[in-house]
């Protein structure tokens, strides 16, 4: 008999616990299971943030002289799935590491940080194009694996302007720039090898089509 009372009040403490704990969860309200920040990488232009970008009539390279001066391309857009230039200084190693890097058209800074997957540091430019251009009417310019990231997230930049430095991707390279330009408004680290070209172009192709137009209106920009 003993027994039995002892089980009965210790299932009746157990129920009223579980009660309690139901209403105590239920009290809470509801809770957001996701709380992440604000993240500027994985983001879509708006039309709005499209049209106020700054216009960019011609780019330059983004390395070196704006012609590209004493400088090489190690690995070229396409070759073994790059989606970039590895653009490096003529002495090879890491003689180059530190070296200025020139934002290759007038913009504004759409990603500075560090997105993981062997980036290292990374900058995003958003450029305007003028309409008629066929690479539409917005592309971005890639700059990865940089030491240094002196631009911040916002930033309106002009063609030539300082925005970093060459680094090693955090010790993961040798020492240089890995470039692209993509097309679009979606705003995403992403991946800088593919088996297809996806929204990037050849950005030794795009910048020579676009050099030398339109230097009158804006000046020579200096150089840092
Ligand atoms: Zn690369």
């Amino acid at each position: 008999m003993a027994s039995r009372r002892a089980s009965a009040i210790f299932i009746s403490l157990v129920l009223v616990a579980a009660a309690a704990s139901f209403w105590w969860w239920l009290a809470r309200g509801p809770v957001l299971a996701f709380t992440a920040p604000f993240d500027p990488a994985f983001h879509r232009l708006s039309p709005e943030e499209v049209v106020t970008l700054p216009l960019a009539v011609r780019f330059d390279l983004p390395l070196g002289s704006p012609h590209g001066a004493l400088t090489y391309n190690a690995r070229p857009f396409r070759i073994a799935r790059h989606l970039g230039d590895d653009l490096n200084g003529i002495g090879g190693e890491n003689s180059d590491l530190g070296d200025s890097i020139f934002a290759a058209g007038m913009g504004r800074v759409v990603y500075a940080g560090m997105p993981g997957s062997g980036w290292g540091k990374m900058i995003i430019v958003a450029h305007r194009l003028p309409p008629g251009d066929e690479a539409g009417p917005v592309v971005q310019t890639v700059y990865a694996h940089l030491d240094q990231i002196v631009v911040a997230h916002g930033q309106v930049v002009q063609r030539g302007q300082k925005i970093g430095t060459i680094g090693t991707g955090e010790g993961t390279y040798l020492a240089h720039l890995h470039f692209e330009v993509r097309q679009g408004p979606y705003i995403n680290p992403a991946e800088g090898y593919a088996d297809t070209p996806l929204n990037r172009l050849s950005p030794e192709t795009f910048i020579q089509a676009r050099r030398g137009a339109g230097a009158a209106e804006l000046g020579p920009a200096p150089r840092l």
